[in-house]
């Protein structure tokens, strides 16, 4: 083995939150550990910048998490950072009507029967759209998907008699959330693991994680400092060209500069549109997994940030139903989600701002008047990979056919959407692959909240 005081060594290319956990986990397991970022921070798409107008770190678009995000909560607990999330419990929805709707489950009821009263409590559904939909969860949780992965969300909706009222103003609203992709294109399967696996599961699945730092701050600064005290190597600013190796062996990790650096493991992080281009032609050809996910597409996010001179609404945040804008957070400034943007694509910013301000002070007269001082539109036209029919089919083990090279990033099979959780769930997993290499059979993976016998049963 190459080593450094006998420990075997591993690289992490990429230093998003798939590398990062990676990273952690290899570290606390005896490994060496060095990390190669691209960037000049971490962190990856959950990152910040520094805004030049009024000097705040800004995060490039808000990211929040869910109580059922079992392996992010266990990274963000090993490495110091869980105290920088809130929790909350009640959600708020405003109607289009711009009538206030908040959600809390029962958490005295077992789940799935913890959602009733909740859901009962959108009275912007008829009673029975609200029944309808009550139905619908159930069977979405029974669907054995027997025909396979390749039927839309929405075509089962339509199948399941949901009106469009009930299509757009309920299950859109969460799964544009949750897949930032829409119902004509997000997948009866990836439809189905959001609903059973944030909502019905467990009563505190659904509960909203959001960061009260900016996420720079947190994996920056935060688990930069935790890495570096573990003895973590962190190479930032420092691009990998090319994965060195043949068919059986990954050799080296080649720099820009032609340096070439031996290690006994390779764990590459990067996203699914950079991975291919790092190997050249041998290594792929024994990994015909990985070619395939250059068919994975894409879907774009965009986050309009606004600084106006007195706060909008109390509320930490808030989910705006049939609007452009989806969701708000209020905090040192606010900040409107637009998750699944295909349609803001093309058009002018000035637009997009126009009608974010008209969305917003349609439901907060506070925002009437109010004076706006600064703004950005930022749009991520590959913010997260589409979770459409066939997807699961594509997405690649993180041990491949090469004997110590692995993969992690949320595109890889981790029966996840495009999440700050699929993204550490790949790095643990890459990790536990590494440890097996060795011989050591150690489970890093946190399993999902405890489901209870109802659920169970009601799943069959
Ligand atoms: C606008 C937006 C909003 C989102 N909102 C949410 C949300 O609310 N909740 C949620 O859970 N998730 C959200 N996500 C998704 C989440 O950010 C990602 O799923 C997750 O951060 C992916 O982590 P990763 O490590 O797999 O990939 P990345 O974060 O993309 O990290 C890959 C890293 O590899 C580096 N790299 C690439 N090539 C090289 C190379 N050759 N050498 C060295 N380094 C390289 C890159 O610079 C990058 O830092 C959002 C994403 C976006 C863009």
């Amino acid at each position: 083995m190459t080593n450094t005081a006998s420990k075997p060594t591993v690289a992490v290319v990429g230093g998003g939150l798939a590398g990062l956990a990676a990273a952690a986990t290899a570290a606390e397991h005896g490994l060496h550990v060095e990390l190669f970022e691209q960037g000049e921070t971490l962190g990856g798409r959950a990152g910040s910048f520094r805004d030049p107008q009024t000097g705040q770190l800004v995060d490039y678009c808000q990211h929040v998490a869910m109580g059922c995000c079992t392996n992010l909560a266990d990274f963000c607990r090993r490495t110091g950072v869980a105290d920088c999330f809130g929790r909350y419990r009640r959600l708020h929805f405003f109607a289009p009507d711009g009538t206030r709707h908040d959600f809390a489950p029962a958490g005295w009821l077992p789940a799935p029967l913890h959602l009733v009263p909740g859901l009962m409590r959108l009275r912007y559904f008829t009673l029975g759209e609200r029944w309808d939909i009550a139905r619908a969860l159930w069977w979405l949780a029974r669907e054995p998907l027997a025909g396979g992965d390749d039927e839309t969300i929405g075509e089962w909706l339509c199948r399941n008699g949901q009106s469009a009222r009930a299509i757009e103003q309920f299950w859109s609203v969460v799964l544009l959330s949750a897949l930032s992709e829409t119902v004509d294109r997000a997948s009866l399967a990836a439809a189905k693991k959001v609903f059973v696996d944030g909502l019905l599961a467990h009563a505190q699945a659904y509960e909203l994680l959001v960061p009260q730092l900016p996420l720079g701050e947190i994996f920056d600064r935060r688990v930069a400092a935790w890495l570096a005290d573990r003895n973590v190597v962190i190479h930032q600013g420092t691009r990998v060209k090319q994965i060195d190796g043949d068919a059986r062996r990954a050799t080296a990790v080649v720099l820009p500069d032609g340096t070439r650096r031996q290690f006994d493991f390779i764990v590459v992080a990067v996203p699914w549109r950079r991975v291919c281009a790092l190997f050249p032609e041998s290594m792929l050809a024994a990994m015909p997994a990985l070619r395939r996910v250059e068919g994975i597409q894409p879907a774009p996010i965009t986050a309009v940030h606004l600084w106006f001179n007195r706060p909008i609404t109390r509320l930490p945040h808030a989910t705006l139903v049939g609007r452009l804008s989806q969701w708000i957070f209020e905090g040192q400034y606010l900040q409107v989600v637009i998750s699944g943007s295909h349609g803001v694509a093309g058009r002018e910013r000035e637009d997009i701002l126009a009608e974010v301000r008209r969305d917003l002070e349609a439901v907060w007269a506070e925002a009437r008047g109010a004076r706006l001082l600064h703004w950005r539109v930022i749009t991520r036209p590959a913010a997260v990979f589409s979770a459409r029919p066939g997807l699961e089919k594509i997405r690649p083990d993180q041990h491949t056919p090469v004997e110590n090279l692995m993969l992690a990033g949320d595109w890889t099979a981790t029966g996840w959407p495009a999440t700050m959780e699929g993204a550490v769930r790949s790095g643990y997993l890459a990790v536990e692959a590494v440890l097996r290499s060795l011989g050591r059979n150690e489970r890093l993976l946190v399993p999902d909240l405890p489901r209870g016998r109802l659920v169970r049963w009601m799943l069959g």
